[in-house]
C-alpha cells in the first residue's frame, strides 16, 4: 500500500500527527498516517509554485497528451483502485469497479478533449486601429481539497481541469481517506513533470488550514461542508483568492399523482439509497402527490426494506456502511429526533446496523412536514423522507425553500408540467424521470450555500482559468 506524500518529485511520510484510516465495514484500524508538518506543505507550494512556470506554457495538446496518459494508467490499474477505495470508504466493490471507476478515467479523457477546444470570443477591432483578443490563462497555484464520499473521484473532477487548464496543484485528500489518492500519487509522479501536483496529508483545521491561507496560494478548490465552504471564503478574503465550492446539498423530488409509481419506487430506491446516502444529490426530500401518497409511501418502504448491506458476500451488497462511527451516529440522531413527532412514521429502517461496521438501516420518514428538522438540513446517510403536497404551487415552493440548491428531480408523465416545473426549481441540476445521473459533458455544482463551482464539463475549464484581454496598436 502507497502510504507516502508526493512533494516535488519525492515521496515522504508527514511528521506530525497521526491519523487512524479505519475499515467502515469492520471499523477495524488499516493504518496510521500521519500528516504533513507546515515545512512539508512549504515545500509542496514551492514545488507547484516553481513547476507553474514551464507547466502554465505547455500548449494544449501537451497538457492532454499527459490527462490521457493518467486516464490509461487508471484503467489499467482498475482493479486495485477499486478494491483500496472498498476497503478505505466501505464501498461496495461493484459500485466502484461498474459506476466509479469508468466514470473516473472517463472524466480524464473528457478533459483531455476538452482542454484543446476551449471556445472564446472572435478577436477584432473593436477599436479603430487596434486588435483585442481574449485569452483563458491559467490562474496559478490551486489548493484543491476533498471530501471523503467519493475520494478518486473528487480528485479527478478537481485535477482534471485544473491542470488541464494549466495551473498546477497542492491536493489534500480528506484525512478520512487518503488511499486511493496516495496510489494516485506514484501515476502522477511517473506521468507528469515534477511538482505539477503535489499530494499532502492533514487534517482540515491544521493542513487544511494552512493551504487556504497560503499567500501563494491563488486558488482553492475544496468540496464539502457548508461550514468549511464559509471559512474557505473567510481565508479567501484576506489575499483575494479565487474560490471553487461544493457544498452540501438535499435534493428536493417532486411525484406528481400522473407518475409512474413503479418507476419511482425503482429509481428512488437506488437514487436516495446510493453510496449509503452519503452523496451531496442523494435523492432524500420527497414531495408526493397527495392523490398517490399513500401507495408511494407503501412501495418505496417495501422496496427500501430489501437493499442489501452488510452482507459477507461483498459482491452481493448493494450499499456500504458510513464512513465513521461518529457520522452513523449523527444520522441516527437526526432519525431519533424525527421519529419522537407525533405526525412522523418510521416506516422501514430507523435503526444502526448490527455489529462494529458502520452500518445504518435503509430508512424511510413518512409524513414529514416541511417545518421539520428532517426535510430541512442534509442528514448524508441512508434516510429518505417523505411529504404530502396538494397542490403544485405548494410542491414548488417547499421544493425552493431550502438552503441548498444542488440537486432536484421531477417524476410525471406529462411534459408540459415537467418542464414547467424543472424551470422554476432553483438548483444547480434538475433530472425529470431520473435522479443523479451525472456525464462529464454536462456541468455539476450549485446555487445559493451548495456553492457555485462547477465541475466537469467545460464549465470546469472555465473555472479554472482566468479571462485575459490583449490588445495590439496597429502601426
Ligand atoms: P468537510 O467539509 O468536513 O471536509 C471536506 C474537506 O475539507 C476535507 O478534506 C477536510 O479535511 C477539509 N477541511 C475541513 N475543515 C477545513 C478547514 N478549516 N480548512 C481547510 N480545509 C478543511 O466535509 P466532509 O465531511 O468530508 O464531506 C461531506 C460534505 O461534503 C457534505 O456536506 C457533502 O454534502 C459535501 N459534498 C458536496 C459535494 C458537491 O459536489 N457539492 C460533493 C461531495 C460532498
Amino acid at each position: 500500500m502507497d502510504t507516502q506524500m508526493l512533494i516535488g518529485s519525492g515521496f515522504e511520510a508527514g511528521t506530525e500527527t497521526a491519523e487512524t484510516i479505519l475499515n467502515p465495514r469492520t471499523g477495524e484500524t488499516i493504518l496510521d498516517l500521519p500528516e504533513a508538518s507546515a515545512a512539508q506543505i512549504e515545500a509542496a507550494v514551492a514545488a507547484a509554485e516553481k513547476a507553474f512556470v514551464k507547466w502554465s506554457r505547455t500548449t494544449p495538446a501537451e497538457r492532454s497528451g499527459y490527462l490521457l496518459k493518467i486516464a490509461d494508467r487508471i484503467e489499467a490499474e482498475a482493479h486495485d483502485f477499486a478494491a483500496l477505495e472498498a476497503l478505505n470508504c466501505g464501498k461496495p466493490i461493484n459500485a466502484v469497479t461498474n459506476d466509479e471507476i469508468p466514470a473516473i478515467v472517463d472524466c480524464y479523457r473528457f478533459f483531455a478533449g476538452a482542454v484543446r477546444c476551449v471556445p472564446g470570443n472572435a478577436a477584432g477591432e473593436y477599436m479603430p486601429g487596434f486588435t483585442s483578443m481574449v485569452r483563458r490563462d491559467p490562474i496559478g497555484i490551486v489548493a484543491s481539497i476533498a471530501p471523503w464520499n467519493y475520494p478518486l473521484m473528487m480528485m479527478a473532477w478537481k485535477l482534471a481541469p485544473a491542470v488541464g487548464g494549466g495551473n498546477t496543484v497542492v491536493f489534500k485528500p480528506s484525512e478520512q481517506t487518503p488511499l486511493t489518492a496516495l496510489k494516485m500519487a506514484k501515476i502522477l509522479a511517473d506521468v507528469l513533470p515534477e511538482g505539477v501536483v503535489n499530494v499532502v496529508l492533514g487534517r482540515g483545521d491544521s493542513v487544511g488550514n494552512a493551504l487556504i491561507n497560503h499567500p501563494k496560494v491563488n486558488m482553492i478548490s475544496i468540496t464539502g461542508d457548508v461550514a468549511t465552504g464559509k471559512k474557505v471564503l473567510q481565508a479567501a478574503a484576506k489575499s483575494v483568492k479565487r474560490t471553487h465550492l461544493e457544498l452540501g446539498g438535499k435534493a428536493p423530488v417532486i411525484v406528481f399523482d400522473d407518475a409512474d409509481i413503479g418507476a419511482v419506487v425503482e429509481g428512488l430506491r437506488a437514487f436516495g439509497y446510493y453510496n449509503a446516502g452519503q452523496d451531496c444529490t442523494a435523492a432524500c426530500r420527497i414531495y408526493a402527490g397527495a392523490k398517490v401518497y399513500d401507495k408511494f409511501v407503501a412501495d418505496l418502504s417495501s422496496a427500501v426494506s430489501t437493499i442489501a448491506y452488510g452482507g459477507a458476500d461483498d459482491t452481493k451488497n448493494e450499499i456500504g456502511p458510513l464512513i465513521s462511527k461518529r457520522q452513523r451516529e449523527r444520522v441516527s440522531s437526526f432519525v431519533e429526533r424525527a421519529s419522537e413527532l407525533s405526525h412522523i412514521e418510521i416506516t422501514t429502517g430507523g435503526k444502526p446496523g448490527e455489529g462494529n461496521g458502520f452500518f445504518y438501516q435503509p430508512t424511510v420518514v413518512a409524513g414529514a412536514l416541511q417545518s421539520d428538522e428532517i426535510v430541512r438540513r442534509e442528514v448524508f446517510g441512508p434516510v429518505v423522507s417523505v411529504t404530502r403536497f396538494t397542490e403544485v404551487e405548494e410542491a414548488v415552493t417547499w421544493a425552493n425553500d431550502s438552503d441548498y440548491g444542488l440537486a432536484s428531480s421531477v417524476w410525471t408523465a406529462d411534459v408540459s408540467r415537467a418542464m414547467a416545473t424543472a424551470a422554476r426549481l432553483q438548483y444547480g441540476c434538475t433530472w425529470i424521470n431520473t435522479h443523479f445521473m451525472l456525464v462529464n459533458e454536462m456541468p455539476h455544482g450549485g446555487l445559493k450555500q451548495s456553492g457555485y463551482g462547477k465541475d466537469m464539463s467545460l464549465y470546469a475549464l472555465e473555472d479554472y482559468t482566468a479571462v485575459r484581454h490583449v490588445m495590439v496598436k496597429h502601426g
